[in-house]
């Protein structure tokens, strides 16, 4: 893998002192280190402001974790696209398995999402992957086609996250060769679809992602990066995973 991009989505964690604790660990290995892998972090709503002022004039990108489909209006409790893009967020993961499963969120949903959030000028980071049962009766190439094709758009300006759903938070890994299949599966759709831009669009895995298996997932060809959920509110472990990719 050339220059991977490690994405770190904290979910639903993260008060003050956490979020500066993990920011400032980061910040403490950017002053130490010069050319590592771009890492963005994807705090809460609640921290972005924060986050933020502490990242600004360092080499960490800021990401948020969802945005509605419209600019403003009466949608409670929803961020906008362009709400996010005014605080100077530049990735948001859209179609997260929790958002489809907590919120049912449909693919023609996120493909929504995911076309109002490049409208702004975000880089939308787009999650597909099957579930344990889907999975087990090797349906998870019918599975990812269909949310590749239900939720990214004609014009599709930004990256694909590949998670098997039963490896998200689970401490179980897909193995490298389930990786590396389905990495090349969907590249091969993403080329289908999009023509030599296919080519550029990375993809992403995410998926129990750790130190300890780190270096096997990063060998994966094809591969543009990960996308990782526990290790990224453990600071120390999370460097371990930018430094591994120097
Ligand atoms: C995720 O939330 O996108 C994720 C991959 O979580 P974890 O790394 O905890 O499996």
């Amino acid at each position: 893998m050339s220059s991977p991009i490690i994405i770190g989505n904290w979910k639903m964690n993260g008060l003050t002192q956490e979020a500066k604790h993990i920011v400032s660990t980061l910040l403490t290995y950017a002053t130490n280190h010069h050319n590592f892998a771009k890492t963005v972090v994807c705090p809460p709503f609640t921290q972005l402001q924060l986050v933020k002022e502490m990242i600004e004039s360092s080499p960490f990108g800021l990401g948020a974790q969802d945005c509605h489909f419209e600019d403003k209006g009466a949608h409670t409790g929803d961020i906008s696209p362009a709400m996010l893009q005014d605080i100077g967020v530049k990735y948001v993961v859209l179609g997260h398995s929790e958002r489809r499963k907590d919120h049912q969120e449909s693919d023609q949903l996120v493909l929504k999402k995911t076309i109002a959030a490049q409208n702004k000028g975000l880089l939308p980071v787009v999650c597909i992957g099957e579930t344990k049962q889907e999975r087990e009766t090797n349906q998870q190439e019918k599975i990812v086609e269909a949310q590749l094709k239900g939720s990214l758009p004609q014009n599709f300006n930004g990256l694909v996250a590949y998670e098997p759903i039963w490896a998200i938070g689970t401490g179980l890994t897909a193995n490298n060769d389930q990786i590396s299949e389905m990495i090349q599966f969907i590249r091969k759709k993403l080329v289908a679809q999009y023509g030599e831009n296919g080519k550029k669009i990375s993809i992403l895995y995410g998926g129990s992602v750790k130190p300890g298996n780190v270096r096997d997932i990063y060998a994966t060809p094809e591969l543009g990066g990960v996308l990782v959920g526990g290790v990224s509110i453990v600071p120390d472990d999370f460097i371990k995973l930018i430094d591994i990719a120097q």
